[in-house]
């Protein structure tokens, strides 16, 4: 796979090099210069979701790995179900959240995960990741324990669920956090400037995990075919997938599906009310807002990552302007949404409401549609206990984690600090 940064086009790197780099020149992200078409897809949709993937991500990164390299590392990294479960007449919801953290940034964090220790084997490499809350959790499962990989996150002081947060401070060893004082957008730019930074950069050997990783977007592929293929064949080519979207890593994924010939006929993204980019549609004009605090605060994200990737396929219209759909919902419709959708017996969160409005919202006759569920309810138990005014049963995963003390450090919205920890504790 031939990559470019969007900031800068002569810059161009293999697969190994973007995923080893994570953001290019000028904080610039890597995008493939061409996604070439899958051969069959109907085959494909037969297959199963371990062995399909393998071929989907052979294909996407070609031969720089071997196949049956990628094919043992879908092995380890995708272990566990996805889910398509009927919610109403035509309208499905994607489970995705069977993973050890219980949000589907798992599948994104473990492919990673095999990549680096793939492509590092022996050399020293930190992982420098912000989190909005899942992230987190998935990477540093993802790495916890193994050789050579210190993993260091951020994530916003008090603006994460206790079940979040949990999942990932308490595991310690070579896994490192910090509570930065800020929001989300403010750890991204430490993580951002740390990039910057060439002494911290190669005195750690620093590679980033978050969403603008490639390896996390090509893994996250998969899991839309494996969509498609559980929906009824005769509903296949009518699909519409909704996706809840911050950093739109996700959405990105699914776009990257369609133009090599995933059978999605429209796309939603939609925000919670950090709606940059459904403002960016109607007027074109790319105008961040600071960023406001929602229940849904994985997508607490005023300034996503991913956008340039999207915008990129889409104005090389790879995929149709008139085809996707980015629409934001408010705090009292994500609890209104809640309440309908546990009117039908189902229980979703608030990440997985907004997805579901969104495609209630744009969902035309004829179309099928697919939500995405990107969270376990009881990783948000807090909101969904009082919202829906039930009692949830915590996932053993969960109720593990919540028992054990938080090993985080309290630290400043300063990237000054944070290198000199940093260098002290890791250079
Ligand atoms: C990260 C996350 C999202 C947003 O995904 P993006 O790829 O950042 O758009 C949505 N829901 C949950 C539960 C998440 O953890």
């Amino acid at each position: 796979m031939q990559l470019h940064n969007l900031k800068d086009d002569s810059q161009k790197v293999s697969f190994v090099e973007a995923v080893k780099t994570g953001l290019g020149r000028n904080q610039g992200v890597f995008f493939p210069e061409l996604l070439a078409p899958l051969a069959d897809v109907d085959s494909l949709l037969d297959m199963d979701f371990v062995t399909r993937s393998s071929k989907i991500l052979s294909h996407l990164i070609g031969d720089e790995l071997p196949a049956d390299t990628i094919a043992l590392m879908v092995q380890n990294a995708f272990n566990f179900p996805v889910k398509l479960v009927a919610v109403e007449d035509n309208i499905y919801c994607l489970e995705l959240f069977h993973g050890p953290t219980l949000a589907f940034k798992d599948f994104g964090g473990r492919f990673m995960a095999e990549c680096l220790a793939q492509f590092s084997q022996g050399e020293k490499t930190t992982i420098l990741t912000a989190t909005s809350g899942d992230t987190g959790a998935a990477v540093a499962h993802a790495f916890y324990n193994k050789p050579n990989i210190d993993v260091v996150i951020l994530y916003p002081k008090g603006k994460i669920s206790l079940a979040q947060q949990k999942l990932f401070t308490t595991l310690g060893n070579n896994i490192h956090c910090y509570a930065v004082d800020g929001s989300f957008d403010d750890c991204q730019a430490m993580v951002k400037n740390a990039f910057l930074d060439s002494e911290v950069k190669s005195r750690l050997g620093l590679n980033s995990a978050n969403s603008i990783n490639i390896s996390r977007l090509v893994a996250q592929v998969c899991y839309y075919f494996e969509a498609i293929a559980q929906l009824p064949k005769e509903q296949r080519a009518k699909a519409h997938i909704s996706v809840p979207s911050g950093n739109f890593g996700n959405v990105c994924a699914a776009m990257i599906g369609a133009v090599i010939g995933l059978p999605v006929a429209k796309l939603s993204a939609t925000t919670n009310q950090n709606d940059t980019v459904p403002r960016f549609m109607l007027d074109k004009n790319w105008a961040p807002n600071t960023t406001i605090e929602s229940l849904s605060n994985a997508m607490d994200v005023s300034k996503p990552n991913n956008w340039p990737r999207v915008q990129t396929m889409l104005d090389n219209k790879w995929f149709s302007y008139d085809d996707f759909y980015s629409t934001s919902v408010d705090e009292s419709d994500t609890r209104a949404v809640m309440k309908k959708i546990h009117q039908t017996g189902y229980v979703a969160e608030p990440h997985t409401a907004i997805a579901f409005h969104g495609l209630k919202a744009n969902l035309a006759t004829d179309f099928v549609g697919v939500f995405l569920a990107t969270a376990h309810p009881a990783k948000f138990k807090e909101s969904v206990e009082e919202i829906l005014n039930i009692e949830l049963e915590m996932p053993k995963p969960l109720a593990d984690a919540l028992a054990k003390p938080c090993l985080a450090e309290g630290i400043a919205n300063d990237y000054d600090i944070l290198r000199e920890i940093l260098l002290a504790k890791l250079g």
